[in-house]
């Protein structure tokens, strides 16, 4: 075996418990470790019960402290019954140490009832000898078996249950012992996928009455969503045995579970492909040379093959353009010999200006949603519903609770903790209260047409300042008159009895002494995390560990400016000027060498837009303080390359690959916003390199950026750029939803700088095929991660608000403003930009003009701008990168000869009359977005649309489709106007209309 370490970037900052024995966290639903107690170690608070009372935790000479059941009635482990609800396959790992060979001894029995269940039986049976694995359901039964465990000495059981590949497997100690094959089951035959409640998950116990109770040892007991594979399980097993270094990536081959296709095989259009000629490329010394991903080709028979992807290397520095001269690039084209080359002039560099931001973002009350020309509730219509009723249904003290645990304070009647990632000992509490300010300031702003809706709103927004604001107020002041106190944020002491700083906040162990805390602190924990992150304390869970204090911190400030730039409310901008104050105080104080690794910390060190929101504290006061602030939050390593600012992405460098994704997007967004705060054309640079690889070379079709195979965490960036076949499609989630919410945010932000269409193109995939394709059918339940592998279902979550992840918390905000960026107008109000085609009605009350949008688009290919007002203006309309069939444009009825290049904006210079209208009309087509490093991995559109294939059962290979070469249209029939169609006899919808099993991504063969 060969062992090579992977490139220090990979290794840079990730590992420990993110990155569990080689496994992403992710992948991992809970673990019990069984030191001293039944608690869950993974970052999802699912802690089991000990149920009974003869048990006992008992000193181990291989483990240390372990779980001993005695193996006496109603002794087992109980753990909450929403584990397992709603995924994909199962994993079940853990030690045991029998002491009894008795029969009906299981290891584990996770089901409904004793008709549809699924357990382990290390040493047999009343009917079957030796371990096995059963999975009972109503009509069937699947066993995996084989010898029985040895007694007396620990073994390590894994159960594997793989949904896609119809397999029951068991490991012992690492190695396969049975396999199950034809195993047809989905878990949702023994678990209720609704509500954890009817579902029972037992360790040591089982769910049918007269079976044995377990008499043996349990340690770090794991709970896994992912199918693991032998060679994972054998590296849980060696590095518990300490055979294997855990901390030490070796260089191995990515887990090869999708289909690998011979090189030699040509992939769609490049079997007709027989040249791609040279380009010329020019940059400036120290900027790595943009080169175009698609160049044109040239084709064999079929005169008109698209452009051409050709792969580049990507240098993760800039030393082949530290001097004026030329230098040659080869490329590759996957599933071709063909090698294009880019000639690179190398000239001095010279002085530029950056783009002034010139258009501006419409208010969100000055855009309505309206039913579509058919007066059907849009699908934009249907999800702002879901999430405005479930937001006028909550409880405001709810989302304040950990607020006021953490400043001591005595909670109201009918207050209850949020569960998820906002509960009692989870170090992100507070994250879905900063998501839930933003959403009531949005759907404030939104809901004019509703009077009582509105006020519903008003008043929780109201409720909530004035509460942060009370105890905000608090920090740094004595208790009682004359008490003691420590005022300055930088001297902030350890709690009243502690050695030191820690993030305990069990309701025994957390501190609560707002008046050490120094004046202005707000969060729903104490100050520890952050000075802990100053300290060098890493993500996990002991007390000694932190989540990510600042990323939590962005949400609760930049929820608290919503409601201030929404409603005015001046309490909500003191709270933040407060907290401003007290980062500032901190962080100035910090060496710059301690910020450069605090902000490469994976997660702990994950921030957020902190600098987002502190450049933007500075827009809204002009204290340059908190401008200063802004600036430390600089991520040194990714935007300069090192403290010198060698290169980096603001030299077009991407040293971002392998990180996590949604870590650094919204830093990004930070990095637009300091721009445009402060006018250094490096931010600028920044943001626009950044969208630019990250489009071209880490996208899925949805417009997800995120989901690597290699390294092992879903949540990553892949290995390289433009590998997502060779590195993504990761089996523990993909397109974390947060990092589109966010990527949405950084393009329009862009646009307002640059008129690019391709931004408002990305704008447009991602809003349609992600995050409208991440809000569950009838309620707003959504998405965490979008998995795109073959025959994959979604996961929704959090249908009545009550427990909140990341994506959970962002999906409150992407729903309450989906009518943001639908239109744009210039600053000096004499242009109007029309980016999508949504029915919707735009008071642009700068010039007493009222646009109305009438269009059932995307089930139709054409709208109506109907104006209302009068004057000069510009009517800018996106002419999208799809519409190659043609783009007409009738004024007043009248065809109006238009030069409209796909891909651009197309101008409309006039003198508006009340009651003109302006008809536009794009014919949609089918085409494909293939996989840069695998073409026939591809997915199909139609306009905007992606259509994903219709599945009715789990899949482990891509489903395979052939379309005619010249013309895909000819192999594919169906109703336009329902967006329905058919090739051969799968049925294709929009991804967002999807529910069910899918398939987005195909193997397509051209003929
Ligand atoms: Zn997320």
């Amino acid at each position: 075996m060969s062992l090579c370490v992977l490139g220090t970037n990979s290794v840079m900052a990730q590992g420990g418990d993110q990155i569990l024995d080689g496994i992403g966290e992710t992948g991992l639903i809970s673990r019990y470790i069984f030191k001293g107690d039944a608690n869950d170690w993974s970052r999802n608070n699912l802690h089991g019960t000990i149920k009974g009372s003869d048990f006992k935790f008992v000193e181990d000479s291989l483990f240390g402290n372990v779980l001993s059941l005695t193996g006496k009635s109603e002794v087992f482990i109980s753990i909450p019954g929403e584990a397992v609800t709603g995924e994909e396959s199962l994993s079940i790992t853990g030690w045991i140490y029998l002491r009894s060979a008795k029969s009906g001894q299981l290891f584990f029995d996770f089901g409904k009832d004793s008709q549809s269940h699924f357990f382990a039986a290390p040493a047999g049976t009343r009917e079957k000898e030796g371990y096995q694995a059963q999975i009972i359901t109503k009509s069937d039964k699947y066993v995996a078996g084989s010898p029985a465990v040895g007694v007396n000495k620990w073994n390590h059981l894994a159960i594997v249950i793989n949904v896609a590949s119809k397999t029951l497997s068991t490991y012992l100690n690492g190695v396969l012992v049975s396999e199950a094959k034809d195993a047809a089951v989905e878990l949702e035959q023994l678990f209720d996928n609704n509500t954890g409640e009817n579902n029972k998950l037992y360790i040591g116990k089982s769910l049918t009455s007269d079976n044995a109770f377990l008499n043996a040892k349990l340690h770090d007991f794991r709970i896994y969503r992912i199918p693991l594979t032998e060679r994972q399980i054998a590296r849980i097993v060696n590095i518990a045995l300490k055979k294997e270094e855990p901390t030490v990536r070796r260089r191995v081959e990515p887990d090869r579970n999708l289909p690998v296709f011979p090189v030699t095989t040509p992939q769609l259009y490049n079997q007709f492909l027989t040249s791609v000629p040279d380009i010329q490329v020019e940059t400036e010394v120290g900027n790595l040379p943009r080169l175009p991903r698609n160049v044109k080709g040239v084709y064999s028979k079929k005169a008109a093959g698209p452009d051409v992807r050709v792969l580049w290397p990507a240098p993760m520095d800039n030393n082949q353009v530290l001097t004026p001269g030329t230098y040659t690039i080869t490329g590759r084209v996957a599933g071709s010999e063909i090698q294009p080359k880019a000639i690179v002039t190398v000239k001095e560099a010279e002085v530029h200006t950056t783009p002034k931001r010139t258009l501006e973002a419409f208010n969100l009350d000055q855009v309505v949603l309206n039913t579509d020309l058919h007066n059907h509730d849009t699908k934009f219509i249907e999800n702002r519903n879901k999430f405005l009723t479930g937001l006028a249904n909550t409880n405001p003290d709810n989302f304040l609770y950990m607020f006021r645990n953490a400043f001591g304070q005595e909670q109201p009647e009918g207050a209850k903790p949020l569960g998820g990632w906002d509960s009692q000992q989870t170090k992100l509490r507070g994250h879905g209260t900063g998501h839930y300010l933003t959403a009531l300031a949005q759907a404030y702003a939104s809901t004019g047409y509703d009077a009582s809706l509105q006020a519903n709103f008003a008043d929780k927004m109201e409720y909530m300042v004035n509460t942060l604001y009370a105890l905000s107020q608090m920090s740094g002041k004595p208790k009682t008159a004359g008490g003691d106190h420590v005022s300055d944020p930088a001297v902030v002491p350890a709690g009243p009895g502690k050695q030191g700083y820690d993030s305990d906040l069990n309701a025994e162990g957390i501190r609560t002494d707002y008046w050490n805390w120094g004046t202005g602190f707000i969060s729903a924990y104490p100050p520890d995390q952050f000075i802990m992150l100053e300290k060098g304390a890493t993500y996990g869970g002991s007390a000694a560990q932190i989540w990510a204090p600042y990323y939590t911190l962005h949400k609760i400030m930049a929820g608290l400016m919503d409601i201030y730039e929404i409603s005015g409310n001046e309490k909500a901008l003191e709270i933040v000027k407060g907290m401003g104050n007290w980062v500032h105080a901190r962080l100035s104080q910090v060496p710059k060498e301690t910020l450069i690794s605090m902000w490469n910390r994976y997660i702990a060190g994950e921030y957020g837009g902190m600098n987002d929101a502190m450049a933007r504290l500075y827009r809204l006061t002009s204290e340059p303080r908190f401008l200063e602030a802004a600036k430390l939050f600089d991520n040194i390593r990714v935007f300069y390359g090192d403290a010198g600012h060698s290169h980096g992405l603001a030299k077009n460098v991407d040293l971002f690959r392998s990180l996590h994704a949604n870590m650094h997007i919204p830093q990004v967004i930070g990095a637009l916003e300091i721009y445009r705060d402060s006018d250094a054309p490096e931010y600028y640079q920044i943001a626009d390199n950044f969208w630019n690889m990250i489009t071209n070379d880490y996208m899925y079709s949805i417009g997800g950026v995120a989901g690597a195979r290699n390294p092992n965490n879903a949540e990553c960036f892949t290995a390289q750029p433009a590998t997502l076949y060779e590195n993504g499609f990761a089996a523990g989630g993909q397109n974390e939803t947060c990092a589109t919410y966010n990527m949405l945010k950084l393009t329009s932000g862009l646009f307002l700088f640059d008129q690019r269409a391709e931004y408002m193109d990305y704008y447009e995939r991602g809003l349609y095929n992600h995050i409208l394709a991440s809000v569950a059918e009838t309620t707003p339940a959504n998405t965490y991660h979008v998995p795109l592998r073959p025959g994959s279902v979604k996961q929704f979550g959090n249908a009545n608000m009550s427990g909140f992840t990341c994506c959970n918390g962002t999906a409150l905000e992407s729903s309450t403003k989906l009518q943001n960026s639908i239109y744009f107008k210039s600053a000096d109000n004499s242009a109007l930009y029309v980016n999508l085609y949504v029915p919707s009605t735009l008071k642009w009350t700068d010039r007493n003009v009222t646009v109305t949008q009438t269009t059932a688009y995307p089930n139709e290919d054409n709208t109506r701008l109907t104006i209302k007002g009068k004057g000069r203006f510009d009517i800018n309309v996106r002419v999208p990168h799809w519409a190659t069939k043609g783009f007409f444009v009738k004024i007043n009825g009248k065809d109006k000869k238009v030069d409209a290049v796909p891909g651009s904006y197309l101008t409309i210079s006039r003198k508006w009359k009340n009651g003109d209208t302006v008809e536009l009309r794009m014919p949609f087509k089918f085409y494909l977005e293939p996989v840069m490093d695998q073409q026939n991995i591809a997915s199909l559109f139609y306009g905007p649309v992606l259509l994903a294939a219709q599945e009715t059962d789990p899949r482990t290979e891509w489903r395979k489709v052939t379309l005619d070469a010249e013309d895909i249209s000819k192999s594919i029939s169906g109703d336009a106007a329902q967006l329905e169609f058919k090739i051969d006899s799968i049925v294709f919808k929009p991804f967002y209309e999807t529910y069910g099993r899918h398939s987005v991504y195909l193997d397509v063969t051209l003929k």
